[in-house]
Formats: C-alpha cells, sequence, structure tokens
C-alpha cells in the first residue's frame, strides 16, 4: 500500500503512459490484495481492470453461501448488486478527464446470471473492478489517484464485501430464491410440465426498455385457471401453487391487449432465474425453451428448411438453404430448424414477431393456391409431428386463427389479463365447425442436419489485431463483421453477449471448431469447459481475467455462430 502510494506520488503530473507500470503488479494492503490486470493507455480508452482478492479469513463468507453451483451464482451476483449501490455512495466518481475518476462494476438487471464480475471461493473473495485512473488532459493527477484507490477501494472493500457488514436478510433471501428456481425447474420434468406461473407472479414489465415489474398498485397478479393449477415444492418457500403449462401444444388466445404476448415474454425470461421482487421469481421455463420469430433480412448457412419450405420457384434448394436475405417465412423456418439443431425442447411463438404465410394457410386458400403452387408447409401441419416424433412442446400465442383448436392440447385464454382453461370449448368448437383444410405436413417431420462450421469462415481480426466487441445485447462486432443478435430475444445481459463473442473466438482458437466437428458437439464442448473452468475461459488475454462476462446459453451461442455473415458449413 505504502508502495502504490509512493509511485502514485512519483508519477504526479506526468505524462499517462506511466500509469502504464502498474500493469501486472499487485498491492498488499491490510485487508486484500489489489492486482492491476490491465491498465488503460489513456484517460479515454476503456477503463483499467483492477481485482480485489481478500482472504476469507478476512471475508468471512459462510461456506452454506456458495458450496452448491447455484448458491455460488446467487452470491456473486448478490456482492456484484451490492459493490455498484456502495460505489454509488463512496466513490466521487469522475474528477478529470474522459473515464478520470469512474469506479464500475459490471452490474446485473433483473435476472440472477453467472457472471465473472466477482468470484467467492472457500479460500478467497474476488471483485473485479473497472478504474478510470484520473488526468487532467493526458497529464497524471496522482492525488486523484491515491484518494481513488487507497482511500475509496478501501472503503468499499469493507462495506460490500465482508459478510460481517452485509444484511442477512436480504442476502440469504437472494440465494434462496435462485435456489428456489432451480429447484423449480428441476420439478417440470418430474411433472411433465414445460412451464410454471406462480399465482400472484406479476408478469408485466414497466417498458420495453425497463424490466423492473409494473407497480403493483396497476399490474394485475397472475392466477391460474383450478383446472391447470399445480402445486410445486420448493426448499424455501414450501408448496407453491400455479398455472402448470404441460407438454404437448399449447396455445394462448384472447382478444388484442389482453395479455397474451406478456405472458409469453415471462416465459421467454424464465429459462433464468430472477431477483427477489421481480414478480417473476416463481415463474420457471424449462431451460432449454427457445424464442422462434420471423427475422427477415438474416443469414441462412446450408439449413434444410424442406419440413416447411420446398419446391420454391427456379428451383431453389431447400435441403441445405442458403440465403443473404431470408425472407419472414424462410428465416422462421430457418430459426426452428437451427433451435433444433443446437437442442431446444420448447418452442415459444408469438403471432405478432411471426410471418402469417408460416403460420396458417385454411381451407379456401388451399382451394385457391394448390399444394403443388405453395412452397409453404404452415407450421400448423408440423406442430403435432414435432411433438410426437421429436419430443419438442410448443407454447404458442395465436389469436388470430381456430384452426390451431384442432392442434391444440391445451388452449389458454387471457381475459382482461386473466387466465382461463379453455381447453374443452375450444376443443368442440373444433368438432362443431370442422374446417375442412388438409393436412399438407407429410408423413414425417424431416431431417434436422448437423452441420459442420469451418474455421476459416470465421474470421475474428481486423486487420492483424484480433477485433472482438460489443457494446450491447443487440449485436457483436467480430473481426470486420457485425453480428446482429436484436432478434434473438432471450439474451438478456450485455454480459452475455460479450461473453459469446469471445467464446465464439475461444472455440476457433482452441480447435473445437474444427470443420469436422457438428455444431451440437462444439456447443457440448463449450458448454462443459464453462462447467470446468468456468467464464474464465472466455478471455481471449492470458492472465487478464475479464470482469464483464455473464453465461450464455448454449442455444443463443449458437444464434450468434448462425447470424455470423461470413459463416459456412459442411453437411
Ligand atoms: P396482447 O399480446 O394480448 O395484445 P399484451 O401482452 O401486449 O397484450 O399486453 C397489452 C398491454 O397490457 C401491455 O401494455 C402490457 O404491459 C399490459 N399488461 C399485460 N399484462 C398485464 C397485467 N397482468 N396487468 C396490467 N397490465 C398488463
Ligand atoms: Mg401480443
Amino acid at each position: 500500500m505504502e508502495k502504490l502510494k509512493k509511485f502514485l506520488n512519483q508519477i504526479d503530473n506526468k505524462g499517462y503512459k506511466a500509469y502504464k507500470d502498474l500493469q501486472g503488479q499487485t498491492f498488499i494492503f491490510p485487508d486484500f490484495d489489489l492486482d492491476f490486470y490491465y491498465v488503460q493507455g489513456d484517460p479515454f480508452a476503456g477503463p483499467s481492470q483492477v481485482a480485489i482478492k481478500i482472504d476469507q479469513k478476512i471475508a468471512r463468507f459462510p461456506e452454506a453461501t456458495f458450496n452448491t453451483g447455484v448458491r455460488n451464482i446467487a452470491l456473486n451476483d448478490y456482492l456484484t448488486r451490492i459493490l455498484d449501490q456502495k460505489i454509488k455512495i463512496i466513490c466521487r466518481g469522475r474528477r478529470g478527464t474522459g473515464k478520470s475518476g469512474l469506479v464500475a462494476v459490471d452490474a446485473p438487471g433483473q435476472e440472477i446470471l453467472e457472471r465473472s464480475s466477482v468470484r467467492v471461493t472457500s479460500g478467497q473473495v474476488e471483485a473485479r473492478l473497472f478504474i478510470g485512473l484520473p488526468a487532467r488532459g493526458r497529464k497524471i493527477l496522482g492525488r486523484q489517484a491515491e484518494e481513488m484507490l487507497l482511500e475509496e477501494i478501501p472503503r468499499l472493500v469493507k462495506s460490500a464485501l465482508f459478510f460481517t457488514s452485509l444484511e442477512r436478510n436480504p442476502l440469504v433471501n437472494h440465494i434462496q430464491t435462485a435456489e428456489d428456481q432451480d429447484f423449480m425447474r428441476d420439478e417440470l420434468q418430474e411433472k411433465g410440465l414445460v412451464a410454471f406461473i406462480a399465482n400472484g407472479s406479476i408478469l408485466p414489465r414497466r417498458s420495453g426498455i425497463d424490466q423492473r415489474p409494473l407497480s403493483r398498485r396497476e399490474a394485475v397478479p397472475f392466477y391460474s385457471p383450478p383446472s391447470l393449477e399445480v402445486e410445486l415444492n420448493t426448499p424455501h418457500t414450501g408448496k407453491v401453487k400455479g398455472m402448470g403449462i404441460p407438454r404437448g401444444i399449447t396455445i394462448i388466445v384472447g382478444g388484442g391487449y389482453h395479455g397474451k404476448s406478456t405472458l409469453l415474454r415471462a416465459l421467454e425470461r424464465s429459462v433464468y432465474n430472477h431477483i427477489p421482487g421481480d414478480g417473476r421469481e416463481h415463474v420457471v421455463t424449462n431451460p432449454e425453451a427457445l424464442k422462434i420469430r420471423a427475422e427477415d433480412g438474416r443469414r441462412v448457412e446450408k439449413v434444410n428448411i424442406t419440413p416447411f419450405i420446398s419446391n420454391l420457384p427456379y428451383g431453389q434448394d431447400t435441403g441445405a438453404f442458403c440465403s443473404d436475405e431470408a425472407s419472414g417465412s424462410t428465416s422462421q423456418a430457418a430459426n426452428i430448424l437451427e433451435g433444433l439443431e443446437a437442442g431446444a425442447k420448447v418452442l415459444l411463438m408469438d403471432e405478432d414477431t411471426s410471418a402469417t404465410n408460416f403460420m396458417i394457410r385454411d381451407m379456401r386458400m388451399q382451394k385457391l393456391v394448390a399444394k403443388d403452387k405453395e412452397p409453404i408447409t404452415p407450421f400448423i401441419d408440423k406442430i403435432s409431428q414435432l411433438y410426437s416424433e421429436l419430443g419438442v412442446s410448443t407454447i404458442l400465442v395465436i389469436g388470430g386463427s381456430g384452426d390451431y383448436f384442432d392442434v391444440a392440447d391445451t388452449v389458454i385464454m387471457m381475459d382482461e389479463y386473466r387466465a382461463r382453461d379453455v381447453s374443452q370449448e375450444a376443443r368442440s368448437i373444433a368438432s362443431d365447425n370442422k374446417t375442412l383444410r388438409k393436412i399438407e405436413g407429410g408423413k414425417n417431420f424431416g431431417e434436422i442436419l448437423q452441420r459442420k462450421p469451418q474455421p476459416q469462415s470465421l474470421n475474428p481480426r481486423k486487420g492483424k489485431k484480433v477485433k472482438i466487441k460489443s457494446r450491447s445485447d443487440e449485436a457483436i462486432q467480430f473481426g470486420r463483421e457485425n453480428i446482429n443478435l436484436q432478434n434473438v430475444e432471450q439474451i438478456v445481459d450485455p454480459s452475455q453477449t460479450r461473453a459469446i463473442g469471445d467464446l465464439i473466438f475461444f472455440a476457433l482458437k482452441e480447435n473445437i471448431i474444427d470443420g469436422k466437428k457438428p455444431l451440437a458437439e462444439i456447443l457440448k464442448i463449450i458448454e462443459k469447459e464453462l462447467e470446468e473452468k468456468g467464464l474464465e475461459i472466455a478471455s481471449p488475454f492470458p492472465n487478464q481475467p475479464q470482469g464483464n462476462y455473464a453465461r450464455p446459453r448454449p442455444l443463443e451461442i449458437a444464434a450468434a455462430l448462425n447470424r455470423l455473415r461470413t459463416l459456412q458449413v459442411r453437411v
């Protein structure tokens, strides 16, 4: 600590480059070690990264707060949030030019994800912070640096990272809430369900860009219709009652603006755990549920979309369909086939974001446009095969077509934000009013190709340098390419996007993407590495762990790879 103080004194007023000597150094403070992993080159560049390492003899977190996978993730997440709160109180922030004075941690949103910002083990607590080393112009402000590093940081550590300084109940509640959700998600499988929504859940959000719950005054809480009510056991909340969505085919119907999409969106995001107070902390969805939508304009590389689309004009191949600009229906078909290839077990779809001609083709249209003149086999004719042959369930919002009554196992109606089970009614309407439409789905679902990504088609470099970046949850810059992830709706955190970009690079560098392994196998290997070594593997720089990754699902890693415009595969 004295050494650091002396150094900062020496470099006061010197050129910014003098800070660089800090990189790779460790300074020993009374309560913790301060590691400089990375030091920025100027006050405007990406901030410096430091790690704070506290011995457990000092931090004193009880084993029970981190001794299982889910507890560890929840505790790390919780401490990240506390750090974020305390930084706002303790650290003065901007002082000087550019990022001077910044102290930040990679703050989470409504989900509890595995992150690289804080890591608690039985030996130590490590927290990774981003710091803007202060300067005026390019001249080092040594005195300000001293204030940040020698006064603010130690206070921050004491108030956020010592077990004894933390309020006990919210910490325990955070961990238990996550543990309950994991437990409930496992129970879904045993009970033959694909999703569960507890009574009293708050599903609507404040806005499209604010994921916090709508206030309790405005929101109508969710309650299960009696016929779909099930009870799940949780370790910490006891028995929880709510609506179970069984495997098979479920459609959500109801008038416009009655809460259909809101329900589906809650299911999309409940593949992840939510924080206490979110309103969805007892909503769980099968972890391999995938949102499917139309995404016209996306690129598609050799996907067999013949289950849905064949006989295109001028004999275009749909067995290994390629397009630089897929249409609404072909993109939706490709999204399904790619999802199945990557391991999706439940498809979530909303008519609002689907291509109409992909969803329905009614009796009258069948009469006017003969089957051999219509390349599209609508989803309604494949949905049953998906379940009976592949075991893949579907939850579909469709207020616009009663044709789906013929294929649905469960029909849920949203009526002024309240759910009703109208399965019986829909069934009798279907038998009293036959649609007389022909079933056009053929005998089998069709083949799902196992495509082998070719490494030479993925270039992480721009010029000589590796360049992989992402600033939002909607895009990754990968070398010269920009991967558009705007329509990959189950990426919920920009830190997941960042991890995806770097994990693709990792898989390239480690020869996991070797041109011979199919995508599904590549995803399994990445998953196993993440399981064993954690998010650390994603860092492109040796000995430079990154503090701003959040773990993505394999389904979203695949989604990014599939959207890289240069991707080439062998089939
Ligand atoms: P639909 O898909 O049936 O047209 P949405 O799910 O888009 O309807 O919901 C319409 C509006 O109602 C949205 O602004 C949404 O935030 C709001 N909303 C949805 N569910 C609830 C609820 N349970 N309580 C209060 N407002 C809700
Ligand atoms: Mg809607």
